[in-house]
């Protein structure tokens, strides 16, 4: 569509200060701290270029915005009174979602070529300033794959079509689509981060003895109840289970999954998050009875993935946002982009933005990679990742709003979508005392995890005095794991050093230092650009097109 062209002649007075509407763009070109660290870590920079071509688009953009504002639907019965359990979506969706399935959002990973999981973790990033909420069903498509391997037959079959790279929305029997998704059903009412609290209840179905069960019970949040499987959680005669449970069953009926209803949540309005209920509901089994959790935890750790790099991608819109009005805004006869006291705040957040960034992405390069090490690393670092860059993420997207003034707190404005997504992926894969808590039992369970993070750690001294004198401190405080109580200040130093020790590795000089300095030495308050940036022009220079 042509831009509108408004008339700013108006009979009371001139429309004067007010810079346009941002207008789409190239998410990857126009993003040079992306740019930057996706390349040192090895991404596929093709597929890169692509994607941020596409997503920037302002058809997309705008599709986006539709998709938020034209939330979807649940029809629980057709006309007749027969149940359907269906939920309807508007166009826009589907578009957004057919877009970043056929860029490879879930499959790129999987094919056989390198970089698969630093590219799409970039991708996450670039949706995340789109649509979020269409990034979940994707995500989980993506993160699903490594769970299926423990069910030879059904990972032969399903993830083919889960790697098809087509979106087939149809609601009919898997085997009748080209492309599939799936999501995850473990939260329950009773308790979520509990997982061992499950009280739904399978039955094996028939006396054969093979996988395939029925499944009566309830899920508290089931996101994306329009796709063709869930892996859920489940009791078993052997303990808590993992299932693959269709939303066809094989001989092509409706499985027993009712959708009771669809919740209306803070933000991430365009997925359809719901509760469910399994009515004697066909399932596979995945793994052995009573591994439940070892098994769907694969599946976990990938989506984890996405709820460390999501953040940055929040981050990346409402700054590039911020940018854009500062520029063309000016209050007290100066472009507020000149005044000292905004680049203070600007700088402040490019800095920010780097290290959820270059943390993101370094932890999806160990993604990548096939060692024990890596892998060991992968583990640790995506919580730490997780944690703090959703910790930062909130007050980040309220400070660029700020930098907006009154017009960034109107929904015309990008910035509202934004700041109601930013509590979620901390909530959702590990609420943040969760994933503390799980910080220390990896470190007590798996000593190569914390070996290969110190070691990560110890590699990047001899750059940075302050640093060194941190991480000198760090292990003076803590030379053990800590006790529970202080497992967020442990996470939270931690998390920042190796953001620091990242940044010395990857970052150009300024930005390192820049880091080190306010994060690591301390030396700034405690909102957003209370501190003193020297070079505060040379930071800025990172938000240039
Ligand atoms: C938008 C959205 C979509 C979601 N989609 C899905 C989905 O598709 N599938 C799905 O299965 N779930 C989904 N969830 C659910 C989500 O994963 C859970 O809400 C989350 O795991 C927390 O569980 P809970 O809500 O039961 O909170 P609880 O487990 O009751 O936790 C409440 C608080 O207590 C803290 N806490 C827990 N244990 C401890 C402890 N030992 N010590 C200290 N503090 C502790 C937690 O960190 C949290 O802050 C979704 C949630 C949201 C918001």
């Amino acid at each position: 569509m042509p831009p509108i062209r408004p008339r700013t002649d108006l009979e009371t007075h001139e429309v004067q200060n007010q810079p346009s509407a941002r207008e789409g763009g190239d998410l990857w070109q126009d993003d040079v701290i992306l740019r930057h660290y996706a390349s040192r870590m090895g991404a596929d920079q093709g597929d890169l270029a692509s994607f941020g071509r596409l997503m920037g688009h302002e058809d997309l953009r705008e599709a986006g915005r539709v998709a938020n504002r034209i939330t979807p639907e649940l029809q629980v019965f057709d006309r007749a009174g027969r149940r359907i359990d269906e939920v309807t979506f508007h166009p826009a969706y589907h578009d957004l979602m057919q877009a970043g399935l056929e860029a490879g959002y879930a499959a790129r990973p999987w094919e056989d070529k390198t970089g698969g999981h630093t590219t799409h973790a970039a991708m996450v990033y670039m949706m995340a300033g789109v649509e979020p909420g269409v990034s979940c069903p994707m995500t989980m498509t993506y993160a699903a794959v490594p769970s299926l391997k423990a069910n030879a037959a059904i990972a032969a079959d399903w993830t083919p079509r889960l790697m098809s790279r087509r979106y087939d929305p149809a609601s009919r029997p898997v085997w009748e689509k080209s492309g599939a998704t799936l999501g995850m059903a473990m939260t329950e009412k009773q308790g979520g981060s509990d997982v061992r609290a499950n009280s739904t209840v399978a039955t094996p179905d028939g006396a054969t003895g093979g996988d395939e069960y029925r499944l009566r019970g309830h899920k508290w949040f089931c996101s994306a109840p329009m796709c063709d499987g869930f892996l859920t959680l489940a009791q078993a005669a052997g303990g808590l289970t993992c299932f693959l449970v269709p939303r066809w069953t094989p001989d092509g009926e409706r499985n027993g999954i009712q959708v009771m209803r669809l919740k209306d949540k803070l933000g991430n309005r365009a997925n359809a998050s719901s509760e469910i209920e399994y009515h004697d509901a066909f399932a596979w089994r995945l793994g052995d009875e009573g591994k439940g959790v070892k098994t769907i935890v694969e599946m976990v750790h990938h989506t984890r993935l996405d709820t460390a790099m999501a953040p940055a991608g929040l981050m990346r819109a409402a700054l590039a946002e911020a940018h854009w009005w500062v520029k063309g805004r000016s209050a007290f006869q100066r472009r507020l982009i000149d005044q000292p006291l905004m680049q203070s705040v600007l700088a402040d957040m490019v800095v920010e933005l780097e290290a959820a960034t270059a943390l993101g992405l370094r932890v999806a390069k160990a993604y990548d990679a096939d060692s024990e090490p890596d892998r060991a690393f992968a583990r640790i670092s995506v919580a730490l990742a997780k944690f703090i860059a959703n910790k930062r993420c909130p007050n980040f997207i309220y400070e660029a709003m700020e930098c907006l003034g009154g017009v960034g707190y109107v929904e015309e404005s990008p910035m509202p979508l934004l700041y109601r997504e930013a509590p979620l992926n901390s909530i959702w894969e590990g609420s943040g005392n969760v994933i503390c808590l799980d910080i220390l039992r990896t470190l007590a369970r798996e000593p190569l995890a914390g070996e290969v993070l110190f070691a990560e750690l110890d590699a990047a001294t001899g750059a940075d005095r302050q640093f060194d004198l941190a991480l000198k401190d760090f292990k003076t405080r803590w030379p053990s794991i800590p006790p529970e109580a202080e497992a967020r200040w442990y996470t939270e130093r931690l998390a920042v050093l190796l953001q620091g020790a990242t940044l010395l590795q990857h970052a150009p000089d300024a930005i390192a230092q820049a880091f080190v300095a306010t994060r690591v030495a301390g030396d700034r308050g405690d909102v957003i650009g209370s501190a003193s940036y020297a070079d505060s022009r040379v930071i800025l220079g990172r938000l240039k097109v």
